[in-house]
This record gives structure tokens, C-alpha cells and sequence, in this order.
């Protein structure tokens, strides 16, 4: 399953990692955020059949 972000139109398999090196986002917020919220990435990315 691959997944496209909304905000940039890039394609990527991994939400956290997509987030980590496309959107700088620190891998202790990315954590803290899933934890938080599972799903909290849901509405940013579409989810691509193949
Ligand atoms: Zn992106």
C-alpha cells in the first residue's frame, strides 16, 4: 500500500519516515504524535490502491 501526501504530492510507504526526511519533523515528535493519536497522519495522506 503506498500512500500520497497531500501537502507535497509525493508518494512514499512509510507516513512516519515520509514525515521524518521529507517534512523535517524530529522522529520524538512523529512518536509522540502517533502515540497520541494513531491516526492522526489520516487526513494528510490519501491511500493509494495498487
Ligand atoms: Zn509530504
Amino acid at each position: 500500500m503506498k500512500y500520497l501526501c497531500k501537502t507535497c504530492k509525493k508518494k512514499c510507504n512509510d507516513i512516519p519516515e515520509h514525515m521524518m526526511k521529507v517534512h523535517n519533523f524530529s522522529k520524538k515528535i512523529v512518536e509522540s504524535q502517533l502515540k497520541a493519536k494513531a491516526d492522526c497522519y489520516k487526513n494528510a495522506f490519501e491511500v493509494l490502491e495498487e
